[in-house]
C-alpha cells in the first residue's frame, strides 16, 4: 500500500498537465495558448491571453472588481461569477461565468467563439488541441475574496466583555465613484456618507464603543482601504451602506443583503458560524419596520463586496434614487436621521440577542 500511496501523492504534487488552444482573428496566423485548464471538455483560457491573441488589451480593476477591455466600441467589462459581458451600456449573456483559476481570470471557448468576435469586430478562429484531456480545476477565490476570507473572520469576544466591542461602517462609493445618481443629480455616495455619520454618532453615544468608518469624506477608496476598518481586531459587525436605482420609478424601500452562505446556514437550521449576518439583518429589518420604513426583504447576494468571512455583515440598500418620493426623502437630513436611528436600534437588538445567548 505504502509505495502506491506515495506514488499517488507524488502525482498530485507534480501538478496538472495543461490543455492548449489556438486562437486568431480569422485570416491571421493562430496563436497557441498553453496556460489552459480543462474540465469536462470545457477549456478555461486566461482572458488576458485570449485578448492578446486577437490584438486586444484589458486589465483587472481591483476597485470595481471587474476586468475591463478596451475595444473600438468603447469599454467592455466582465466580472467573475457574472453571466454578462457589458459593452458600453449593453449587456450580452454569457454561457459560462468567468472564473478565477490558478490566479487568473478565465473564460471558456464559448466566450472566445461568441463574445470575442463582438469585441474584435470580426470572426475568430478557435481550435482546442486536446479536447479530451481534463486538468483538475481547483475552485479558487478571486483577489478580493482572498482578502476577505483572510481578514473578515469573526473574533471570539471574551464572555465577560462588552457584547459589541466595535462596529465598522462602510459608506459605499466616494470621490469619482459616485454610485447611483438621481435624475436631479443627487448622488448615492452623499446619502451613504450622511447616514453613516449619523449612525456612527448614535452608536458611539449610546453603545459607547469605537466606530470605524471606512471613509469620513468624499474620496475614493481602494478595496484594501475599504476593508481596513472591518478587519480591525475588535470589530464585531460590519454594515455597508448603499442606495440603489432601478430602471423605472416604482421600486422603493430598504433592501438588506447578506452572503448566500449565511442564508443557507440559516435555512438549514444549523446554529452555524454564519448565522450572525442573518440575525443582524433580521434585527435591522425589524427595527426599520417599527419606525415605519418599508423593508423589501433580506436577500442573498453574490456581490463580492461582502466577501466570504463569517464576520456578521449586512449590506443595507437605504432606498431608491430612481423613485421620486424616496429620492426627495433620502436627500433630507430628517429622513437620514430616521434611517440612522432605526439601524442603531437594530444593532442594539442584535447585541441584546448575543447577550441572551451568552447567558
Ligand atoms: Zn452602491
Amino acid at each position: 500500500m505504502r509505495p502506491i500511496l506515495f506514488l499517488f501523492i507524488a502525482m498530485l504534487l507534480a501538478g496538472p498537465c495543461l490543455a492548449a488552444v489556438d486562437i486568431a482573428p480569422r485570416g491571421k496566423p493562430p496563436v497557441r495558448l498553453e496556460d489552459v485548464y480543462q474540465q469536462g471538455g470545457v477549456p478555461y483560457i486566461a482572458v488576458e491571453d485570449a485578448l492578446s491573441a486577437v490584438g486586444l488589451r484589458g486589465h483587472w480593476n481591483s476597485v470595481k472588481h471587474t476586468f475591463r477591455i478596451r475595444t473600438s466600441r468603447g469599454w467592455a467589462e466582465i466580472t467573475p461569477a457574472s453571466s454578462y459581458l457589458k459593452i458600453g451600456s449593453d449587456f450580452y449573456p454569457l454561457n459560462d461565468k468567468p472564473r478565477f483559476i490558478d490566479g487568473r481570470l478565465r473564460v471558456t471557448d464559448s466566450f472566445v467563439l461568441n463574445q470575442l468576435p463582438l469585441l474584435v469586430g470580426k470572426p475568430i478562429y478557435f481550435r482546442n488541441l486536446d479536447p479530451h484531456t481534463d486538468t483538475p480545476v481547483k475552485e479558487e477565490e478571486g483577489p478580493i475574496d482572498q482578502l476577505f476570507s483572510f481578514l473578515l473572520k469573526k473574533k471570539q469576544p471574551a464572555k465577560s466583555g462588552p457584547l459589541i466591542r466595535a462596529v465598522a461602517i462602510d459608506p459605499g462609493h466616494g470621490g469619482l465613484d459616485t454610485g447611483a445618481i438621481s435624475v436631479s443629480g443627487f448622488k448615492e455616495k452623499q446619502v451613504n456618507l450622511a447616514v453613516a455619520q449619523k449612525l456612527s454618532k448614535l452608536l458611539k453615544m449610546k453603545l459607547g464603543v469605537p466606530i470605524y468608518l471606512s471613509r469620513d469624506g468624499d474620496y475614493e477608496l481602494t478595496v484594501k482601504q475599504r476593508l481596513e476598518s472591518a478587519s480591525r481586531e475588535n470589530v464585531d459587525l460590519w454594515l455597508l451602506l448603499h442606495a440603489q436605482a432601478a430602471f423605472d420609478e416604482l421600486p422603493h424601500g430598504v433592501s438588506l443583503f447578506i452572503r448566500p452562505a449565511d442564508i443557507e446556514a440559516a435555512q438549514q437550521g444549523r446554529d452555524g458560524r454564519n448565522n450572525g449576518s442573518r440575525q443582524l439583518a433580521e434585527q435591522l429589518a425589524g427595527a426599520l419596520e417599527t419606525s415605519g420604513i418599508q423593508v423589501n426583504g433580506i436577500y442573498a447576494t453574490p456581490l463580492l463586496s461582502l466577501g466570504r468571512g463569517d464576520l456578521p455583515t449586512v449590506q443595507v440598500e437605504l432606498g431608491y434614487l430612481s423613485n421620486p418620493g424616496e429620492r426627495e426623502k433620502l436627500a433630507q437630513g430628517d429622513y437620514q436621521e430616521r434611517l440612522a436611528q432605526a439601524l442603531y436600534q437594530g444593532v442594539r437588538q442584535f447585541a441584546e440577542l448575543k447577550k441572551e445567548k451568552n447567558r
